[in-house]
Order: structure tokens, then sequence, then C-alpha cells
């Protein structure tokens, strides 16, 4: 019934309306609904949208909806706002991103009063012997601009194991807790590396450790429990709801964080969607190691329900820019010794063709994180050898596809390869790439434009937690490719940038097709699953950088209302 609603409803509304004695579930009206569906070279665009057991039932105008109405059918006053196909971010950590909200918050902390008042905070909320972590403090922010230490705060957190960075990394404040859970005193010695700071009277550790002395108390940390992991994905999920996500494409954290237990992540999943709590969808990437896992239990991509999907591996080519670990043809400019260097699967190559290639011919999908242009090029090769007659039809994941070298984005276009992108990155890194790799380099870098060009399917996302979840931010970065230091207002590489329509496609059907799920996803088509977003603003007519600011205020997966903003 509801394929063949999919075919006729547009042809017919009335015939299916009358099938329906009790009306669709859900109706929405008096809006402008993008639906993401081609007409005449532009996108077809209409007012209301009528819902049925999960799934579009038919597009129209308002009277052709209404005739859907029925005793059961709640029906919503969009008052001319906009509504999209529900977004999907193509790349985030999502339980990692979870735990990232539950953890301290102190990036923008001004003052050390400011810092003890979060602290103090936050450790109300958490039972007694859990551990407090995150972070990202920066004393250089306060007016003292002096480094805090475990007296300040152990009077606030006398129950609860601090644990916080420093925003670089390289130095956690640890407070007297934690330091004796650890067994750190004044006796205990510098490791190779690192450096217990002492308070210059007494020899004792005032609780900043920096660099290889963090791993001193991080080692005594215990691994999350399950139910510690389910508060992640709840929260994890709450946010995506919030800001307009309905599918998410999540890279797993893999069977160390569930004591050695590959399967540990997808069981909570698959318990949070048979609890009914599964309020965004998912497509579980695993790590690549575990490919033989899924074989044997016969899963391929894209196999399981329509909340929850598993049947792709992720592998790693190459570091990141930032560490000077992306795997480049020619040095870092401000690092002219250094080329950065494969992952040892990518060391050599043939390592990753044997592995992939497995997986591969078990039905797996393959999505490959490559950041250097060395690594992008290599995985090219790797994936076209795979490709054999019909290369597109394996849908093979470039995730970041961060710098390319000109002549590899025909290529690219070629083989049907899928580039998993994140637009925030560009704005983020936009501030120090140059630096690091030249204007000339740069100018093929997160390069969207081109990727559009040579025909590539762009998926768009987020990488969360390393950058915000929200999608909004993304399409904002992708149409104005302003940096956030505000250095670039006209756009960095302007050429680069895309319109609204291509930014949304690439957090609607381009991400659906990345997880073979177009049939079912990334329109608001008679017959596709029910996900929609109404946005607090029409993005296409407000200035572009203004979409940042953009809400989700009504977020829908399969017809059932996940997240209402307060009006
Ligand atoms: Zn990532």
């Amino acid at each position: 019934m509801l394929s063949n609603a999919g075919k006729a409803a547009s042809a017919d509304n009335r015939l299916y309306a009358s099938e329906l004695p009790h009306g669709a579930d859900l109706i929405l009206v008096h809006g402008k609904v993008w639906t993401g569906e081609p007409a005449a070279g532009t996108t077809k665009v209409v007012e209301a949208v009528a819902i049925a057991n999960g799934r579009i039932l038919a597009v129209g105008s308002d009277e052709e909806i209404r005739a859907y109405a029925g005793p059961n059918t709640t029906v919503v006053d969009l008052k001319g706002r906009l509504a999209v196909p529900g977004l999907t971010d193509s790349h985030a950590h999502f339980i990692q991103g979870g735990f990232q909200l539950l953890s301290v918050d102190l990036k923008d902390a001004s003052s050390e009063e400011e810092f003890v008042r979060r602290i103090a905070a936050k450790a109300r909320t958490l039972p007694a012997g859990r551990w407090m972590q995150g972070g990202d403090w920066d004393e250089e922010a306060w007016p003292s601009e002096k480094l805090p230490n475990r007296w300040l705060i152990d009077p606030v957190t006398p129950h609860t194991p601090v644990f916080i960075s420093r925003y670089d990394g390289h130095a956690v404040l640890a407070n007297s807790l934690a330091l004796k859970l650890a067994n750190v005193t004044k006796d205990t010695p510098d490791p190779a590396g690192g450096v217990i700071v002492r308070d210059p009277k007494s020899g004792e550790p005032t609780g900043i450790l920096k660099d290889e002395a963090q791993e001193l108390v991080a080692k005594v940390i215990p691994r999350p429990s399950e139910l510690e992991m389910e508060e992640a994905l709840r929260t994890a999920l709450k946010e995506a709801a919030r800001v307009g996500l309905t599918s998410v494409h999540d890279i797993t954290v893999g069977p160390e964080a569930w004591n050695g237990n590959f399967t540990g992540e997808i069981e909570l999943l698959r318990r949070a969607e048979l609890a009914g709590w599964l309020t965004c969808r998912i497509y579980a990437i695993t790590p690549i190691a575990q490919w033989k896992n899924l074989a044997e239990a016969a899963i391929s991509h894209n196999m399981g329900s329509d909340l929850l999907k598993l049947g792709a591996v992720k592998a790693f080519a190459d570091g990141s820019l930032g560490s000077h670990t992306a795997w480049m043809f020619k040095p870092f400019d401000d690092d002219p010794g250094n080329s950065g260097l494969p992952m040892p699967l990518m060391a050599p190559p043939s390592t990753m063709e044997k592995v992939a290639g497995g997986a591969d011919k078990a039905g797996i999908q393959i999505c490959t994180h490559a950041i250097g242009d060395r690594a992008v090029s290599t995985l090219l090769d790797i994936y076209e050898r795979l490709g054999g007659e019909r290369p597109a039809a394996h849908r093979f994941r470039v995730e970041h596809a961060q710098h390319l070298r000109p002549e590899d984005f025909a290529r690219f276009g070629k083989l049907g390869i899928v580039a998993s992108m994140q637009p925030y990155h560009a704005i983020d890194d936009g501030r120090w790439a140059e630096k690091r790799i030249g204007r000339e380099r740069a100018r093929s870098s997160y390069a969207w434009r081109s990727m559009l060009d040579a025909g590539v399917v762009l998926a768009f996302g987020s990488d969360w937690p390393v950058a915000p979840l929200d999608p909004l931010s993304g399409i904002c970065a992708a149409v104005t490719r302003a940096t956030l230091d505000g250095k670039n207002p006209g756009g960095w590489f302007p050429e680069q940038r895309l319109t609204v329509e291509e930014a949304l496609r690439a957090y609607t059907l381009g991400a659906a097709y990345a997880a073979f799920q177009e049939n079912d996803k990334g329109t608001i088509s008679p017959g596709k699953l029910a996900d929609l977003v109404v946005l607090s603003e029409d993005v296409f007519r407000i200035p572009p950088e203004r979409i940042k600011n953009v809400r989700a205020e009504i977020t829908i997966v399969g017809g059932r209302v996940v997240y209402e903003s307060a009006m």
C-alpha cells in the first residue's frame, strides 16, 4: 500500500484519501515546503504535506492536502515557515559527542571565579565518585593569567575526581581526590616527556600535569559503564533532534569502549530502538578491524531497520593537517622535512587493498578517512582497482577528502566515489591552513565546487565533537566560507562556495545516497520516510552569514515530532 501510494499519490490524491477513513496521521499546511525534488531546472516547492504510517503520503497545495484530514489527523499550521527534508550528518562520533555534552565546558570561562563556578555546578549533577572530564580551559583568557591549581577546586569537588584539560590538550588540572586515586604525591618523579607542576615552597603537586604526566592519572579513570554509555546516547539524541538532524552516520567508538565487545554500541542502539527512544536514524559505521565479524554474520551495506542500519566500516589512510600527519605529496610549508605519513593500514597500500577488498567482496561499504593529497590519491588507486567494471556501484567513500591534487577531482567523479566532507572544518582550519600548505595547495582544499563540477556526490557532516553538530552552521560554512577569525568575510577561496540548495542537498539526498538510502530519504516525496525539519527562518532568503543563527523549530522523524522549540 505504501509503495503504491508513492507512485500514484501525485496523480490522484483523493484515491488515497478515501482509502484512509480516519485520515492522515499528520498534515502540515501553510508552509513553504522545499521538497528537494528536481522540477524543471529548479526544486519543487509546495504548501503542504500529508503523512501516514511514518511515510510521506502526499505533497501539494493546502487544499489538496486538507482532503487527507480525518478525525485522527493532527494538523500543524506552519505559518509560512520553511520545511526541508530531515537533515543527515554523514560523519559524527555520536557517543563521543554525547560524552562531550555531559562533560564540563570551560571553553569560554572568562575568569578564575567563573572556572570554579562551572566546576561546582557540574559537580552537583554527578553522583559521588563519577569522574569529571572535558574542560578546554584557557587561563590566558582570565585577568590573572595564572595556571589554576587543585586547592582552588577541592572545596567544590569533595566527592568528584576531576581531570579537566587545557584547550590545547598539553596540560590537565586534577583535583586532590584524583591525585589520591592515582597515588600521585610529592614523591612521584616526573615521567619522561612530562612535568608534575609543584608548589615552590612545599613541593606538593599543584594538580597541573603537563604532557606525558597526564597519563599518571588518565590511566586510573575507569572505562564508562553501560549506563554512562546510555546516558551519552540519550544526550546525543536530544541534541540531534534539537538541531534538526533526523539521520546520522555514526562512526562508532569500537570495542575498546565496551570491554572488548564489538557489538556493544549496536546492542545499545538496538535497545534504544526497541524501547522507542531512538529518535534519530543511525547508520552505524564500525571500525574496519571488525569487518570479518560483520561478514560472518552476513551483514552487508545498509542492512537493518529504518531506524538502525549496519554494514559500513571505517578505515584510516592518514592523520590530520593540524598535527602535520596528513599524508602529502610534498612537504608542509612550515615543516620542510615532513610530508606527513600513511597510517599502518596504508603502509604499504597493498595492505589496505587486501583488507578493504575483503570487506568489499562481502558487500560491506568502505569509508576511509583520507586528508592529505597523497592519502586521497593513493586511496583512489585502491578504490579504482577494487571497483572493477562498475566502480560507482560500490559507493566507496572518502571521509574528509580535504586536500586534493587538481588532477584527482575528475578521477574522483569518474569512479563514482562519495566525498563525505565537513564544511565547518574549512572555516575553522581556514584560519591557518595556508601557513601549513601554502596558497596553491589551499586552492584545491575543501573544494566543494570542484567536486560538484567533477560530478562527485557530496555528503556533508560535522565530525562532531570535533566541530559543532548543528547542520545549519555547516550550511552557513558551505555557502559563505567565512573563516571563524573574521578575516575572510567574502569567503576563503570564494570560488569554492556552494549555493544554499547545493549545501542542503549534500545534507539530505547526497547523504542518503552515501548510505544507499536515497529511495527512502533525502527528499520530501510520497512513499519516502516522513523525516522533515521546520526552520525558524527561510535560509533561501536571508543573508547567507545569518544562516548559522537559524534554528530547527520542529523536527519530525517518521511522522513523529521528536523536537519542538519553545515558541
Ligand atoms: Zn571523524
